[in-house]
């Protein structure tokens, strides 16, 4: 369960109606069983916990997952494994993108976590690329969590020095919050999205380390300000990177496996440093 957003748990969820319309569906008979009156008052007859006791419990749930976040941190340092934890709303191109940079980066041993509310198709899709990968199904959680990543990591052995990178479920809400020990969250939107995406998912664009916009190839098609995209980006994260990219024609990559390359480079000097100091 989620406290943060209540999925997975139907007492925690809340439902609002965004504008008054007429409830009258033309003839169509909607028997709930219970009542006929559907102008009822919204939050005197559900069941929410109290608002204290929400927070208190989001607060326990993600201390416990900061804790185990931190394990798996010394658990990746320890075998110099540089983790991304790859977030965006569905169908922004998270798989594809690695599919390419597997295909592309081969000076590297590298590994995958997917994580999808249901099935293997991403984990399928990988796997032909021939990367070791696991899958994480959340069922109806609607983010991956240190726990469920400590157990992905021994069922993937990912072998010292590998480059990992975990695809979190496509959602740009709750993935915001749970670390699972990662070097950096990288956020994936595309230009089929609207360009105020950082604005309405603040918590995301906060926590990111690099925002990768996709699809730019069809720039010449779609309403979206990428100078905009990045004004809004830099205000809620100002020293945050933004990288247009386009995966289907390969523009842009060279600068994301530039930046790849500085990120793990950096992971493996503060390494250094640590063993220099101890
Ligand atoms: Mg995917």
């Amino acid at each position: 369960m989620c406290a943060t957003c209540g999925c997975g748990n139907d007492a925690t969820a809340m439902i609002t109606v965004p504008h008054d319309h007429d409830h009258d569906h033309g003839g169509h008979h909607h028997d709930h069983g219970d009542s006929h009156d559907h102008h009822h008052d919204h939050g005197a007859d559900h069941m929410h916990l109290p608002v204290t006791e929400t927070i208190t419990l989001e607060q326990k749930i993600l201390a416990k997952n900061d804790l185990l976040a931190r394990h798996n941190r010394d658990w990746l340092e320890q075998r110099n494994i540089v983790a991304f934890n790859m977030t965006s709303s569905p169908g922004a191109g998270k798989t594809t993108l690695l599919e390419r940079t597997i295909g592309e980066l081969d000076e590297v041993p590298i590994a995958v976590i997917e994580g999808d509310q249901e099935t293997l198709l991403d984990a399928e899709r990988i796997k032909a690329t021939g990367c070791a990968v696991v899958q994480i199904n959340t069922g109806a959680g609607c983010h991956l969590d240190a726990d469920m990543l400590r157990r992905a990591f021994d069922a993937l052995a990912p072998a010292p020095g590998t480059l990992l990178f975990i695809e979190n479920v496509g959602n740009l809400v709750c993935p915001a919050l749970f670390d699972l020990g990662e070097r950096s969250k990288v956020v994936v939107i595309s230009v089929t999205e609207g360009t105020d995406k950082p604005l309405k998912y603040p918590h995301m664009f906060a926590a990111a380390g690099l925002v990768i916009v996709n699809k730019t190839d069809l720039l010449p098609y779609v309403d979206f300000d990428l100078d905009k995209c990045r004004e809004y980006v830099r205000s809620i994260n100002p020293g945050v990177e933004m990288l247009p990219i386009s995966v289907t024609t390969g523009d842009g990559m060279a600068r994301w496996y530039d930046w790849l390359a500085k990120e793990r480079f950096a992971a493996s000097a503060s390494l250094d440093h640590v063993v220099e100091r101890a």
